[in-house]
Formats: structure tokens, C-alpha cells, sequence
């Protein structure tokens, strides 16, 4: 995915670089009709002058159009090709004109763009190589040049290279910080997501903790007042809990407490928010259900418990108590909860391993 937007950002630049080799034949016509009209006595096949190079030029830009239609991952090497033929074209022709040899550094310009090494080299030589050819194939494109003047041309390309090698490297380099940053920033943003999930849940249940319990239920009482929706409360407590520590040892203690907020957290629905209270006592807050429903699903839980056998406990299982309230709207989330509270106190009273409600107290379940 990350390739292909690469390829098409490459791409996208490919063509403004062919868009700037039509720039570059377009304003050839103006100008070159306005250079055979100031030379037109002195030479009068001036008319080959004007249409010959624009010719050619043409041509060699309907050659690059035509391959980039028809092999894209090529284009590359052919654009840089394409300037030097370009700029060849341009100073074969206009050799007279004092600044032309300028043009030779054409397709090096060109080849920064890529930020490639051996596509710089590649258009050095190809500079380098049109020069050879021009002095080797017409010689009055360098009239009174010798070869040396020729070799002199070196130096100069050698620094021109380097300054294009120098602007990729810094560019990658630049990149490459950023790349650092983004990763650092991209690190630092899971970090705090880490962070934040560990100041909010319980390391050994993966349970919410209890101030987050507190947050999340102050806020949906502040949200019943305006939507009046239903909120219940369960709070639950491992029996004799302290009595399987000293038999077992406390890592059997803790297998339980693991094994008891798993059953919590399949049990529950998508809405319904499970927190690790205390030691061994956890909270739930039920949404939008019926006392009767959550009643159920409380049953369900405290049922599945009592028939989970723990190896660690030598086979044997728990049991947990259960004490559940109803919100009612206008009372504040002390009263609901201490109502909770109140609830698994006469559970643990009369026999634990029950579910009492504290609205209708008399309903129990064995
Ligand atoms: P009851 O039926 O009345 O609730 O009795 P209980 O023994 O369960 O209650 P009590 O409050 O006397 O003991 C709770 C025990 O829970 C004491 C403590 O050592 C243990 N406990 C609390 N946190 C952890 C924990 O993270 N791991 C383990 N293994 N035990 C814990
Ligand atoms: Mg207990
Ligand atoms: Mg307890």
C-alpha cells in the first residue's frame, strides 16, 4: 500500500518533469525565431536552424511520452536520457550562442529529483559523454577549443556532481530524521496508550481498577439524569477466599482470581463494565437491562464458578457471594452503591453463595 502511493507520488513527478522538457521545447520556438531573425543576413540556411532542432526535439519528446504510456518503471533512466538529449540537441544547434553549454548540466538538475546515486552518476556521464561527442563529432560547437579545453570541462562537471551528490545526501539525511521523529512520535503515542491502559485496568485480571470503576460510573449516572436509562450495580465476593490462601498458597489464590474475572468478563455484555473492586471482590455495572435480566446473569455467573475445579486447589472449586442494586435516579452513587454492599453483607450473612437484591430483598437464590 505504502509502495504503490510511492510509486504514484514518482510518477506524478515523472510527468512534471516531462510537463518541464515541453516547457523547455515550447519556448524554443520564440526563441529560436527571434535568433535566425537578428542572424538572418550572415547565414541564409537559418531555416534549418529554426525547424531542424524543434524537429528533433519533438521527437525525442514523443519518444518519452510513448514509454512513459508503456513501460512506467523505466522511465526514470529515460527522462535523465531524454534531457541529455535534449540539451544535446540544443547546444548542437545553438553552439554559437555563447551561454548554451549551460544545458549540459540539464539532465544532472534533472537527476536530484530522485534522490539516487547512481542515477546522478548515470547523468554526469551521460553530460560527459555528449560533451566528448560534440567535440569529437563537431568540432565548431567548441570553435577554437582544443582538447585540453575539453578536459577542462572535468573539474567543472566534478563540482557540479558533487553539489548534486550533496543535495541528495542531505535530503536523505533530512528524511531520514524525520523517519526518526515520526517513529519516536509513533513509540511515545504507544507508550501512553500502554500507560493509560495500565493506570486504568488491574495488571493480574486485565480488569478496570477501581477509580476507573468510580469514573466511568460517575459518568453514567450524569448521563441517566439526562437519557433515563437503567443502571444496576453488582458487587461480587470470592467465599472463604483468605481460607484458599492459606491452603493452596496465594499463586493458587491468584489462578482463582484470574480464573473468576475471565467467567466475569465472557459473561457480561458489550455494555456492561466488570472492574476488579478490591482483593477478591469485583464490581460490575449492568446498562439499559431489566433487574430480572441482570438477576439472570448473575445466577449464570455464580453457577459457571461454583463448577470450575482448579487443579491448583487439588480439584476442588469457589463460590462467590453477590449483593445487587438499582440506580434510582434523583439518590446519589453512594446510596447505589452501599445499597450493593449491603446486599452481598446479608449474602455473606446467610450462607454465601447467593445473589441477593437489595430492591426486593426477600428475592434470594441458593
Ligand atoms: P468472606 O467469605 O467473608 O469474603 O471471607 P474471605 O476469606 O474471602 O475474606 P477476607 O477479607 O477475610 O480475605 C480476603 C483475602 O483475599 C485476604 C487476602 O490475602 C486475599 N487477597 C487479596 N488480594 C489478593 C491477591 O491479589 N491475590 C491473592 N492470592 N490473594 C489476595
Ligand atoms: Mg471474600
Ligand atoms: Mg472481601
Amino acid at each position: 500500500m505504502q509502495i504503490d502511493a510511492f510509486d504514484q507520488h514518482k510518477q506524478d513527478w515523472n510527468r512534471k518533469l516531462l510537463n518541464a522538457y515541453w516547457l523547455l521545447v515550447s519556448i524554443q520556438l520564440p526563441f529560436e525565431f527571434l535568433y535566425s531573425l537578428t542572424t538572418k543576413q550572415e547565414d541564409p540556411s537559418q531555416a534549418n536552424h529554426l525547424i531542424l532542432p524543434l524537429l528533433i526535439m519533438i521527437l525525442i519528446m514523443l519518444t518519452l511520452e510513448t514509454t512513459n504510456k508503456l513501460f512506467k518503471k523505466l522511465l526514470d533512466y529515460q527522462i535523465i536520457s531524454g534531457g541529455a538529449f535534449l540539451s544535446f540537441t540544443l547546444i548542437y544547434f545553438n553552439h554559437d550562442v555563447k551561454l548554451t553549454p549551460l544545458y549540459f548540466f540539464l539532465p544532472i538538475f534533472v537527476s536530484i529529483f530522485y534522490f539516487q546515486r547512481s542515477k546522478i552518476i548515470y547523468s554526469v556521464g551521460l553530460s560527459f559523454l555528449s560533451i566528448c561527442v560534440l567535440y569529437v563529432a563537431r568540432l565548431s560547437v567548441f570553435s577554437g577549443y582544443v582538447l585540453s579545453d575539453l578536459l577542462s570541462v572535468v573539474p567543472i562537471l566534478g563540482i557540479v556532481s558533487i553539489i548534486a551528490l550533496g543535495i541528495m545526501n542531505r535530503g536523505v539525511e533530512i528524511l531520514n530524521n524525520l523517519k526518526a521523529t515520526t517513529e519516536l512520535k509513533q513509540e511515545l503515542m504507544i507508550k501512553n496508550i500502554i500507560m493509560d491502559k495500565l493506570s486504568k485496568t488491574d495488571a493480574l485480571t486485565d480488569l478496570y481498577n477501581h477509580i476507573t470503576f468510580h469514573e466511568y460510573l460517575d459518568e453514567l449516572i450524569q448521563q441517566s439524569g439526562a437519557g433515563n436509562f437503567c443502571i444496576h450495580i453488582a458487587v461480587l465476593d470470592i467465599d472463604n477466599f483468605k481460607k484458599v490462601n492459606d491452603t493452596y498458597g496465594h499463586r493458587a489464590g491468584d489462578a482463582v482470581l484470574k480464573n473468576v474475572s475471565s467467567t466475569l468478563k465472557t459473561r457480561v455484555g458489550l455494555n456492561d463494565f466488570v472492574a476488579r473492586y478490591g482483593g477478591e471482590e469485583f464490581a460490575i455495572i449492568f446498562t439499559e437491562k431489566a433487574t430480572e435480566e441482570v438477576f439472570e446473569i448473575l445466577e449464570r455467573i455464580r453457577w459457571q464458578i461454583s463448577q470450575s475445579k482448579y487443579e491448583e486447589l487439588n480439584g476442588h472449586s469457589v463460590t462467590i457471594s453477590i449483593g445487587l442494586n438499582e440506580y434510582r435516579s434523583g439518590t446519589s452513587k453512594e446510596t447505589l452503591f452501599s445499597g450493593a454492599d449491603q446486599s452481598l453483607y446479608t449474602a455473606k450473612m446467610t450462607g454465601k453463595n447467593k445473589t441477593v437484591i437489595q430492591t426486593a430483598q426477600l428475592k434470594e437464590a441458593n
